[in-house]
């Protein structure tokens, strides 16, 4: 754990470097002069669907594939991943994997988003050159049984390709100019590329801003952080002090309404429909105490020194290491 962050770069891939640039050269291009000419039909288009791949990520991708905080049934599956393909990312092996390693090797050359190495880093540099080797030997030693025998994501993997083209791109742009006759070009920079680059700095504002801004009522010892902007951005994944210190919790979160938490009113909601069950979450008596042996002082209900209390060990280390 204790490993200091190497500055080595690692080999740059070149292919990863010019399509981001690309992507954000057209897409603030987009921001700036496609205001009024885009159809407002297209802005509430681009909304639900950037809302809607958000949650295939942090419901999905995040809360039930990585850290299996609950179950959801085949159709639900089948919708996170119809909504995990809109959102255009590495497949779900990868996704999981990384976000396991992230976990267990915090902040350590073998976290893949290593935040000690800088704000930049963190955010989108990681993506632009070859992992770490410690990444490399410690992500190889992860257990990803549970995501090789789901026969859906297995389905997933082998179309993986095929599925992010057509939800990403082709439905999102043809959409527009199918219903309400948005110009292709400008279909294509709102929905492909203004949509797409938001979306995805969003998700990596979790993995920089919320490793580095923030208070820390729950662990002053560690770097992630409560952070309600990002929280708002990333769909409820703000809350990253919490998270870290109760990752298995399928809220992400203890405090905030859905407001700061669509994916929480998510799940709820097919929790309710019975789609989404064996929902875990910390008894308020253990958040308690965590947060009185380990918090910062920051949280507004409980105070380190207006209350008695027994000693605990933080859960981080064991729980981070339970993945059932
Ligand atoms: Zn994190
Ligand atoms: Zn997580």
């Amino acid at each position: 754990m204790g490993s200091s962050p190497k500055l080595s770069l690692q080999p740059i891939i070149w292919l990863n470097v010019i399509s981001l640039i690309l992507l954000h050269l057209v897409g603030v291009y987009g921001i700036l002069f496609l205001v009024t000419s885009t159809h407002w039909k297209t802005y509430i288009w681009g909304y639900t669907i950037g809302t809607l791949s958000g949650i295939g990520i942090t419901g999905g991708a995040h809360r039930l594939w990585s850290h299996k905080a609950y179950k959801a049934k085949t159709p639900l599956k089948i919708i996170l991943l119809i909504f995990y393909s809109m959102a255009g990312q590495n497949t779900i092996y990868d996704w999981v994997r990384d976000h396991r390693v992230h976990h267990k090797y915090t902040e350590t050359d073998a976290d893949p988003h290593n935040s000690k190495r800088g704000f930049f880093f963190a955010h989108v540099g990681w993506l632009m050159q070859r992992k770490h080797p410690e990444v490399l030997s410690k992500g190889a030693l992860i257990d990803m049984s549970d995501i090789t025998n789901d026969p859906i994501l297995e389905f997933h993997r082998k179309y993986f390709t095929i599925l992010k083209i057509l939800f990403c791109f082709i439905i999102p742009v043809a959409v527009p100019c199918i219903f309400w006759k948005e110009k292709l070009s400008c279909s294509i920079i709102t929905m492909g590329f203004v949509r797409y680059m938001l979306g995805l700095n969003f998700t990596w504002l979790v993995n920089s801003a919320a490793h580095i801004w923030g208070n820390k009522p729950y662990d002053k010892k560690i770097n992630p952080s409560e952070n309600k902007s990002v929280a708002i951005l990333s769909l409820g994944e703000g809350w990253h002090n919490y998270h870290h210190v109760f990752p298995w919790d399928y809220k992400a979160a203890e405090l905030g309404d859905y407001t700061f938490n669509i994916t929480t009113a998510f799940i709820d909601f097919f929790a309710k429909i019975g789609w989404a069950y064996d929902l875990k979450t910390p008894s308020p008596e253990l958040i308690k105490k965590i947060t009185l042996n380990h918090g910062d002082g920051t949280h507004p209900k409980y105070h380190q020194d207006s209350d008695h209390h027994e000693e605990v060990p933080c859960p981080n280390e064991e729980e981070n290491l339970k993945q059932d």
